[in-house]
């Protein structure tokens, strides 16, 4: 089933639903349509064209959401599909500091990894190994992250994602073959 990305009031991006929750919003009066899919809702008594992106009337207050949620998919695109070791393809996910030692399973402390380096690495850390990461592992910012991290993606949504670190997360992410 498409997915519509769903906007608060003041057009932050709030999250993606699948296309029935998103009907239902403009049904009950509750958003409006600010892009249709181009396909067509048939229901027994009316036809109405399917949303694409939807805005919410009201102003919803959101509670701090903490970092983006630390997925393999986010994770891939943060480190643009490379291995944080040596630059080759990445395939695995890795533990900077190996969990059997106390590492965290957190942004900070995670990488991508070819098979190669994390199978070398072990439960070792960097320095036993002489080992540099290319980059310092931090979270990624922004609210696209959380959108374009659930893997739902429609260009459509692309101009309403921009101000919020959309073109960072998509160029990384399009870096990725797999
Ligand atoms: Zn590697």
């Amino acid at each position: 089933m498409p997915h519509v990305l769903v906007l608060n009031a003041s057009y932050e991006p709030l999250g993606v639903v699948p296309l029935r929750r998103a009907l239902v919003l403009v049904l009950e009066n509750k958003a409006h349509c600010l892009e249709e899919s181009g396909a067509l809702m048939h229901s027994a008594t009316r036809t109405i064209p399917a949303p694409s992106v939807v805005r919410l009337k009201r102003f919803v207050r959101v509670p701090y959401r903490g970092p983006v949620p630390l997925t393999r998919r986010a994770l891939f695109a943060r480190d643009g599909g490379r291995c944080m070791y040596c630059g080759g393809v990445a395939t695995s996910v890795d533990h900077v500091i190996p969990k059997s030692r106390g590492g965290q399973h957190a942004w900070e402390n995670v990488v991508a990894s070819c098979r190669r380096c994390n199978h070398v690495k072990a439960d070792r850390h960097l320095l036993e190994l002489g080992w540099r990461l290319r980059h310092k592992p931090a979270p990624p910012s922004g609210l696209a992250w959380r959108i374009i991290g659930t893997g739902h993606r429609d260009p459509r949504w692309l101009p309403y994602l921009q101000p919020y670190g959309a073109d960072d997360a998509l160029a990384r992410i399009d870096g990725i073959s797999a």
